[in-house]
């Protein structure tokens, strides 16, 4: 259980709802960072006290020193300020909410100050799984989930005598603002369409990830590493109501599900509290409120995506770095209007084509796979 926590990503829809869950569980917040959103940061330090506060823009970080003069919160400024935030002394855990690559380096600085790990941060363990996980091992710290389907793995995993008992994992996937839709009616799709999502409320990068079902190839890939099962161990299904966040299949054929809500405090919160539970302010389950459940396959020719990080992964080394940076760079285009939806895919699977791999990779050939998987988007964009 989670006592003294730092927050990496508060501002954000991860961030602001572990502060939450950390005013009703009671666990103190020692430091907090976000990009540059310095207002927002302040009234965060101003009510949870954190001894040390860190934006990686440096202008904001200027402002957010000034303003937060009158306290005695160390305020930092940069990547370093917030991989040091990541290794604050006091802090026995460290929940990583930062979107995108920003996040590697004060994963592996959390890692290797031996703080606990939740992470939210998807996209470090997609494009770094080796370096991470062994870290992670190096320095004997087990990695929990946030991720809501992550969570339920996790969760249905807590009966588990051995590693062979466990047949397949089943991922749920919302199917996005998109499920039902044909290529031809994707094409001209807007930003404001794909912001829309059904049933969760989340940060812009993610929220298009979810209709392009990109997040559910990173999501595939993050399994692989959290759980140690190969890529053929993982089905996919779509479940529009979001109510079953996930299921593992045993190798008696039995089935375990975990349900709830979808509301993100549930899985942050076990992370925190692991392995206790505690009450929690999220709305109860009510079943008979739901007319039904439904379950069914993925449209792989549509959601193209889904497949392209599954091949990633087979291929192992660098490629799924390569997917990851092309598709951070190609959905942050789609947001800016500069590409259109159906471009986000074959912008990534041009990339992974053209991307060089290399097993047994270092943290600073991950950067460079992922910079050079941009640059390869950009150019193919001008
Ligand atoms: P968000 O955009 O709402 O918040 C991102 C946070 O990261 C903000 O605090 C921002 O200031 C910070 N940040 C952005 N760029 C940064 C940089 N260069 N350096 C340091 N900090 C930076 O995103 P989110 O929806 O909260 O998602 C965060 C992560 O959690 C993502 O990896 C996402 O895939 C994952 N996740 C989110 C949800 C959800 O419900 N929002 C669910 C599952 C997983
Ligand atoms: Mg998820």
């Amino acid at each position: 259980m989670t006592e003294k926590l730092s927050i990496l990503g508060s501002t954000g829809s991860i961030g602001t709802q572990a502060l939450d869950v950390c005013e009703n569980a009671g666990i103190a917040v020692t430091a907090l960072t976000a990009n540059s959103n310095a207002k927002l940061i302040e009234a965060q330090a101003r009510k949870f006290k954190p001894k040390m506060v860190a934006l990686a823009d440096e202008v904001a970080a200027k402002e957010l020193k000034i303003r937060l003069g009158d306290t005695d919160i160390k305020v930092l400024g940069g990547q370093k300020g917030v991989c040091e935030c990541a290794a604050e002394e006091t802090a026995d855990t460290v929940l990583n909410g930062i979107v995108g690559m920003a996040g590697l380096e004060p994963t592996l600085t959390a890692l290797g100050a031996k703080k606990g790990l939740a992470l939210a941060n998807k996209e470090t363990l997609v494009a770094g799984g080796s370096l991470v996980t062994r870290t992670a091992k190096e320095n004997n710290i087990r990695i929990l989930p946030v991720d809501s389907e992550h969570s339920a793995i996790f969760q249905c995993l807590q009966g588990m005598n051995k590693k062979q008992e466990l047949k397949s994992i089943i991922l749920t996937a919302s199917g996005g603002p998109f499920f039902g839709k044909t290529r031809a009616e994707l094409e001209n799709v807007t930003v404001a369409e794909a912001l829309r999502h059904p049933n969760w409320s989340m940060g812009a990068k993610i929220t298009v990830d979810s209709a392009t079902m990109m997040n559910k190839g990173l999501e595939l890939i993050e399994a692989v590493w959290l759980f140690d099962v190969s890529p053929s161990e993982i089905q996919i299904v779509v479940h529009r109501e979001s109510v079953v966040h996930s299921l593992i299949e045993y190798v008696d054929n039995s089935v375990i599900a975990q349900l709830g809500v979808p509301d993100m405090r549930i899985p942050i919160q076990y992370a925190l509290t692991y392995p206790e539970r505690i009450p929690s302010p999220v709305k109860r389950l009510s079943l008979s409120d739901y007319k039904s459940l439904t379950f069914s396959k993925p449209d792989y020719e549509t959601f193209r995506c889904i497949n392209l990080c599954r091949s990633a992964i087979e291929k192992g080394g660098l490629f799924p770095a390569i997917a990851n940076g092309a598709n951070e760079k190609a959905n942050e285009l789609f947001r800016k209007g500069k590409v259109g939806f159906l471009q986000i895919a074959d912008l990534v699977e041009a990339a992974i084509s053209n991307g060089v791999s290399k097993d047994n990779y270092t943290l600073s050939d991950v950067l460079e796979a992922d910079r050079a998987a941009r640059e390869f988007v950009e150019s193919h964009v001008r």
